[in-house]
């Protein structure tokens, strides 16, 4: 059901944040059991002015002024409702590299079922890259384009006749209440009636999908810190729009010369070439429009020639924090305060050079130079602070994605990724919420039912 204050004073689990992360958590939970669930999101059916504005943070660093109160939407479906739809699958260095504490299969096993929920064709998991012949160090690794899905449109019809399932719109979370590590009840308020009174509202189960940064906000607003680096380490990918072009051989990419809607196509530094050389991932669009006469060791020949968007991976670092402001929204609550500087112009002039030269090396093309002086784009991807890992000494979550210092609480979304590649998050984001949900459901589902 669609309501707008909870209909129990206890649910078995509630979710806080109807973005892609709380959704496909509360859906994949409410398969095969009879658990009484609730999702509590902050925003409405539809955007509102005022509860935008708690998306406001106070910022210092490099991200735009309009960074936040843009890339977060307070609404149903969350940020889903402006998103792109590019996918890709999250490059296996990051697990190779040991950054995350589950393995790489174990992640791709949810892969198949979120390219049904995002609408993506199978190719999107069945194969993520394709090698090129007569290079190891480059990779064709498309990203995959959902229509893109609007989470809000997807599952309306979902809450509005689940039995079970309470959608509970305008409220907003402030705080979570433990009695040891044992969370018992969320503190809630009217998102548009700040002047009533807070209520509470208890469970056995808590799941915070409130985004990258909502996440270790509730967090830190209830205490739930403990040594643990909560809000450390936020990553984002830089992006690069035009920067550089290079030709490519046609002849050699392993698609064929067309246009297509759902594929972006791209060309990556292996995950081999990553590990061996020390380097993130990198990855450079290009489109298969414009044929060129140009000159490749020493030939003159018809080449593709096109501009290129570079996509970066950004090593998580600790300076790029969520913490809390000095100042406070319309509810009462203090704002996020974000320090974010992207470090990377040199790291992009070192990875083009490298790019570039296994370009070179493969005879698949050559690269221009990248221009003198570039900007860094964000994706409106916020990642890393709540991460997961094996301990509180260096994460927040283990790989279960439950808050190490708790029992009974548990974090969805991109906040918990140790790493993020080179690739779009939402797809690895709704594969993690899709484990999470089946994971609950079969630890919570006898209990819930006896
Ligand atoms: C312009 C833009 C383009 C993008 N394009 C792409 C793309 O092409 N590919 C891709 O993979 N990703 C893209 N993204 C990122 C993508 O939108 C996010 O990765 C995704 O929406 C994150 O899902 P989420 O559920 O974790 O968080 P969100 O979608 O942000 O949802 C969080 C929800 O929690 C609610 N909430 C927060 N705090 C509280 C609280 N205290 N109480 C109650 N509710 C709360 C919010 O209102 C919101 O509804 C894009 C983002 C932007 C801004």
């Amino acid at each position: 059901m669609i309501l707008n204050q909870p209909k129990h004073r206890h649910y078995d689990v509630i979710i806080l944040g109807s973005g892609p992360a709380g959704i496909t958590t509360a859906f994949e939970l409410s398969k095969d059991t009879s658990l009484k669930i609730a999702v509590i999101e902050s925003g409405l059916l539809e955007p509102h002015p005022t509860i935008q504005t708690l998306a406001n943070v106070q910022l210092h660093g490099d991200l735009p002024d309009n960074y936040f109160p843009m890339h977060t939407q307070r609404c149903f479906g969350g940020t889903s409702t402006i998103w792109g739809g590019f996918c890709a699958v999250l490059e296996e260095r990051a697990f190779t590299a040991q950054a995350w504490p589950i393995s790489y299969q174990e992640l791709n096993r949810w892969y198949p079922a979120a390219a049904h929920i995002i609408e993506l064709p199978d190719d999107a998991y069945r194969q993520p890259t394709v090698a090129i012949e007569g290079t190891s160090e480059l990779v064709y690794k498309p990203f995959f384009v959902s229509p893109p899905v609007r989470f809000n449109k997807k599952y309306h019809s979902f809450f509005q006749y689940h039995p079970r399932v309470d959608l509970i719109l305008g409220t907003t979370g402030l705080r979570l209440i433990a009695r040891g590590r044992t969370v018992t009840a969320l503190e809630l308020r009217d998102s548009l009636a700040p002047q009533l009174s807070p209520t509470f509202v208890s469970a056995d189960t808590f799941v915070l999908a409130s985004g990258g940064v909502g996440n270790p906000r509730l967090l830190q607003l209830s205490d739930i810190v403990e040594h643990m680096p909560v809000g450390l380490g936020l990553m984002e990918h830089p992006h690069l729009y035009a920067v550089a072009d290079m030709y490519l051989d046609q002849d050699r990419l392993p698609i064929g010369l067309k246009e297509d809607p759902n594929l972006v196509h791209a060309l990556q530094l292996s995950d081999s070439y990553c590990v061996e050389n020390g380097v993130l991932s990198f990855s450079a669009d290009f489109n298969m429009q414009q044929m060129t006469p140009t000159v490749l060791l020493g030939k003159r020949r018809e080449m593709l020639h096109t501009p290129v968007t570079l996509r970066a991976e950004l090593a998580p670092d600790f300076r790029n924090a969520v913490r809390e402001g000095d100042r406070s929204n319309y509810l009462g609550l203090p704002m996020p305060r974000i320090d974010f500087h992207y470090r990377y112009h040199d790291l992009a002039r070192e990875s083009w050079q490298l790019f570039g030269e296994a370009l070179l090396r493969s005879g698949l093309g050559r690269p221009s130079i990248l221009q003198p002086e570039f900007q860094l784009h964000d994706g409106g991807h916020l990642m890393g602070t709540t991460r997961m890992g094996l301990s509180a000494a260096d994460s927040v979550v283990d790989s279960n994605c439950r808050v190490h210092t708790t029992d009974n609480l548990y974090v969805a979304g991109s906040s918990v990724f140790p790493a993020g590649g080179a690739s779009n998050p939402t797809f690895t984001i709704v594969a993690l919420a899709l484990r999470l949900g089946a994971y609950l459901a079969s630890t919570l589902k006898g209990h819930a039912d006896g």
